[in-house]
């Protein structure tokens, strides 16, 4: 790896100051058109991760931030490089790294809604190393900012060599931001060789979930997960939810039976293509869908300002998934609810992830007549599925299409009419 001259242990920030005490964007140093630009995104005040982030950034430091996404840690590294790019105008001043395209897409985004009145411009490459060593005269040799978010998941993915390629490209004179959910071994390997002399930032000690985060399991055998699935979504019909599978197979079967029942469901996962699960979220992010059904590969990073409800319909096999999961829900100062299914199977599992948060959970209430009522019209709609599942795999194989192409499941709809016409009513009583 790079660099040398960077120091173990990180000074930790000081306390930030209490709420009342700072009030706007402009008691943390941050330049009028930028407060201005705040102000337009209806960023009222800053947020915990920007209060102890900014003054330091600022102030030139190097940063270690330890936030969950939701925390607003994306304005906590824009707004000091934009605040340094407008006292020296410059190309290609600093360079986000991120471990997803979606999540790059996201930044640039907030940089540009940030930066549009004073003509910043972002782009995402994809995978900068082609770029790097393909494109003629593409250098990064004036670089001032780099920024590295979501380490973790970045070395997790196995982008260490990458990561190693574009230390050594880029000046070791420049001003760099690890943001990480998660400390782990590798990401102290990479501050170590990337950071000097750096501050840490942590919004919450170490892997404590929001507060306003209400938390519960539900203890139910594998055979009923679908059953007890619909009952949630409609006993807290009216939220949006975004819903967990293990596999993309999964996330596709269980698109399928809920938009066989009527619901608004959408999946997004590894196996589709960009172009689909970027549409997935946009209609998700634009209310049009309710209901995301997502793999751990969208789990992380993902800008959705409005998920109520997380549910985790496959638990996770990694614990720390869970932080990162249940933070799609009470962002931003919201309140939110995540129910974990607990099955069988999953006991040793759902032991480690109490053990992770440091607390034991609640169990969800549920009325189980209520919920038996649903098996029927829940067992139909599991075969047209099943049916529908096969049709699409079938009819891949014949015209050798990608995976993704039909993936929002909306072309397999013709079954789902016969089954129920709209969204299922709540049944009470017998
Ligand atoms: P992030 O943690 O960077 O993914 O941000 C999560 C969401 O919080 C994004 O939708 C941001 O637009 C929003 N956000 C960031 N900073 C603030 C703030 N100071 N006040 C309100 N919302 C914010």
């Amino acid at each position: 790896m790079a660099a040398s001259g960077a120091h173990d242990s990180p000074t930790e920030a000081p306390q930030p100051v209490e709420d009342e005490e700072i009030k706007t964007f402009k008691d943390l140093g941050v330049t009028d058109v930028l407060c201005e630009a705040c102000d337009q995104l209806g960023w009222a005040k800053p947020t915990k991760i920007q209060t102890e982030a900014i003054p330091l950034a600022l102030q030139g430091r190097d940063i270690i931030g330890l936030a969950e996404t939701g925390s607003g840690k994306t304005g906590a590294f824009a707004l000091p490089i934009l605040n340094a790019l407008l006292e020296t105008p410059q190309r290609l001043f600093a360079l986000v790294l991120t471990p997803t395209r979606e999540l790059a897409f996201q930044i640039s985004e907030q940089f540009e809604a940030l930066g549009s009145s004073i003509g910043v411009q972002s782009a995402t490459p994809g995978r900068l190393i082609d770029h790097l060593e393909n494109t003629k005269g593409f250098n990064l040799r004036a670089l001032k900012y780099l920024v590295m978010d979501e380490a973790d998941r970045i070395l997790n993915m196995d982008f260490e060599t990458e990561v190693d390629k574009i230390l050594k490209v880029i000046p070791r004179d420049r001003k760099t931001f690890l943001f990480s959910a998660t400390m782990t071994k590798k990401v102290q390997k990479l501050q170590r060789a990337a950071l000097k002399n750096p501050v840490k930032c942590a919004v919450s000690s170490k892997y404590q979930t929001v507060e306003k985060l209400q938390q519960y399991y539900l203890f139910i055998p594998s055979k009923f997960k679908d059953t007890y699935l619909v009952y949630i979504l409609n006993e807290l019909a009216g939220n949006s939810f975004m819903i967990f599978c293990s596999t993309c197979n999964n996330t596709q079967r269980t698109a399928l039976l809920l938009r066989n029942l009527g619901f608004t469901a959408i999946p997004l996962h590894g196996q589709m293509s960009q172009s689909k699960r970027l549409g997935s979220l946009n209609k998700f992010k634009a209310k049009a869908r309710s209901i995301l059904l997502a793999t751990d590969v969208a789990s992380r990073g993902l800008d959705i300002p409005h998920v109520d409800v997380v549910i985790n319909f496959d638990i996770p096999t990694h614990s720390k998934d869970y932080i990162h999961r249940v933070g799609r829900t009470a962002r931003a100062g919201r309140s939110g609810k995540a129910i974990t299914f607990v099955t069988q199977y999953d006991v040793e599992l759902f032991q480690r992830i109490e053990h992770l948060i440091g607390k034991k959970l609640p169990v969800f209430p549920t009325q189980d007549d209520e919920v038996m009522m649903l098996t029927e019209r829940v067992t139909e709609a599991q075969r047209f599925a099943r049916m529908e599942l096969r049709e699409h795999g079938e009819k891949k194989k014949r015209k050798r299409e990608d995976v993704g192409d039909n993936d929002d499941t909306e072309g397999a709809i013709g079954v789902r009419n016969k089954v129920v016409g709209g969204k299922m009513k709540k049944r009470k009583g017998h």
